[in-house]
């Protein structure tokens, strides 16, 4: 496979600064919402934010890869004292919850870094974090070419697997007929 140079994104995440305060997941909705701003809802958020103020337990995980089983792991975190849930770390879409899945549709969510054009100077949730708990970098890196699956194609598959191929292509030719 073919090497490529990748600007690799990432966002750190510093938990003993989050507050819970949620502005990440505000800012996240509303930009992704169509049209943009037009709405604010974190639900659909590609940030969420596990939240246990009793325990003083504020913790951001961005949406990741879709998964289409449950996984098998289950495992306890304790970190400085607070005790983690069994999926809170986890990024995925996955079916055993409801966690990034756009509620009407139930398609899954993924952060994209708010990729926009012209481009963001940094992606959003970290230029509203008023308490630097997420931190944004780049780096260049050397990675093998592959083919990644988009948003639609990741959307595809979901209903793909929900209704099968022949209800999805007599829904799309009844939908394309339409106008
Ligand atoms: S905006 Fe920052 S402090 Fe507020 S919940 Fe999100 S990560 Fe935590
Ligand atoms: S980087 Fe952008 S898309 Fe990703 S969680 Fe933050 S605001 Fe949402």
């Amino acid at each position: 496979m073919a090497k490529i140079k990748k600007i690799i994104k990432t966002i750190k995440v510093d938990v003993a600064l989050c507050n819970g305060c949620r502005a990440c997941e505000m800012i996240c909705s509303a930009f992704h919402a169509e049209p943009k701003y037009s709405s604010n809802n974190p639900e659909r958020a590609r940030i969420r934010v596990i939240r246990d103020p009793l325990r003083d337990v504020y913790l951001p995980v961005y949406a990741g890869e879709y998964a289409e089983a449950e996984c098998m792991g289950r495992e306890k975190y304790v970190l400085d004292g607070r005790e983690y849930g069994e999926c809170d770390f986890c990024r995925a879409s996955c079916p055993s919850r409801d966690l990034f899945k756009e509620p009407d549709s139930g398609l899954p969510l993924k952060c994209d870094m708010c990729e926009d054009d012209p481009p963001q100077e940094e992606p959003l949730c970290v230029k509203w974090c008023i308490n630097d708990a997420l931190i944004y970098e780049e780096r260049e890196e050397e990675v093998e070419e592959e083919v990644e699956l988009e948003e639609m194609e990741t959307a595809l598959k979901v209903l793909l697997d929900k209704y099968g191929l022949q209800k999805l292509t007599d829904t799309v030719s009844r939908l394309s007929q339409k106008d």
